[in-house]
């Protein structure tokens, strides 16, 4: 079969999406799409691409059963400029290939993030891992953000003076978690999926989602058949524990909340998983 060509995404190809304040996410290049999957998917029996609905239907089928092997099919290299937290939190996904900047052989760039005044918030109360949903006040915002540049502007300036002494591996030691790194990265889709299912979900911190909304988007150009499947199956999609089952039964069949079997912290995350329709 011959090159995969999707005309959408050929639009994107090396434009950078922002991200945070000095950040980007750019298509460097991609290996297949939707066609690719149906192509793969359909290959012991011989038959390529039929029509776009019955190729819709495979696509989602394929999802829907974790039939997971044709998505690997498809591949993306992306340049992302992201904040060394950030970068802390992506590298965790193994089943990519990177290579980021070198701070041993390059000096690295006086550019840090600094998160807009309504991204500051105070640690949340019910969510040990997050911050509450009210931003903070305009005066303590202000604080917050005199103390981030401060801070930033102090050690960049102690590593330009150290280089003049010390090699660039040494000199940047002190340099903080806000500095902006770059890297190009390599992942195929089925492995994308999974970074997008972690990562765009509202447990996941808001600065790696931005760049995980961007992803998607571009992953959405590649391939929209498979970003319809993965918002439908996947996303959009709520899992239920046995328990949490039985009493989803039970609550179709007329029982009261007192009824369903589940203590007050279950029915809480049970009612919530209803209300929201998400995972909690
Ligand atoms: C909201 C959130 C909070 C988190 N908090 C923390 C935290 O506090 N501390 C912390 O350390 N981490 C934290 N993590 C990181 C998390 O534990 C995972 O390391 C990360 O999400 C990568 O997931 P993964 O291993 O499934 O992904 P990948 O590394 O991309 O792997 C994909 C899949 O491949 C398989 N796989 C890959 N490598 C191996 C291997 N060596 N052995 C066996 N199977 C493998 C597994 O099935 C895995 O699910 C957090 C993640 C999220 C999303």
């Amino acid at each position: 079969m011959a090159h995969c060509v999707v005309p959408a995404a050929e639009e994107i190809l090396d434009r950078e999406f922002p991200v945070l304040n000095k950040g980007f996410v750019r298509l460097v290049d991609y290996l297949g799409g939707d066609e690719r999957i149906v192509q793969a998917a359909r290959v012991s029996y011989g038959k390529g691409t039929k029509s776009y609905r019955e190729d819709k239907g495979l696509i989602s089928y394929l999802l829907r059963n974790k039939h997971t092997s044709p998505f690997e099919q498809v591949v993306f290299t992306f340049h992302v400029k992201l904040p060394i937290f950030v970068a802390r939190q992506w590298i965790r996904h193994r089943t990519a290939r990177l290579n980021e900047i070198s701070g041993r052989y390059s000096v690295m760039k006086d550019e840090f993030y600094v998160p807009a005044p309504e991204d500051l918030a105070a640690q949340s109360a019910d969510n040990k891992q997050g911050r509450a949903e009210e931003p903070l006040d305009a005066r303590k915002a202000q604080e917050a953000l005199e103390v981030f540049t401060a801070g930033q502007a102090r050690a960049y300036e102690d590593y330009t003076r150290l280089l003049g002494d010390v090699a660039r591996e040494v000199a940047r030691i002190n340099l903080p978690l806000s500095l902006y790194t770059e890297w190009y990265w390599q992942i195929d889709l089925h492995n994308l999926l999974h970074f997008l299912q972690l990562r765009l979900d509202a447990h996941a911190q808001k600065e790696i989602r931005l760049y995980a909304e961007v992803l998607f988007a571009i992953a959405a150009k590649v391939c929209p058949l498979a970003a319809e499947a993965f918002e439908e199956h996947t996303r959009g999609a709520v899992s239920f524990s046995a328990k949490e089952f039985a009493a989803l039964r039970a609550k179709l069949g007329g029982a009261a909340d007192e009824d369903l079997g589940l203590s007050g912290k279950e029915l809480d995350r049970f009612q919530e998983k209803l209300k929201s329709g998400r995972q909690v």
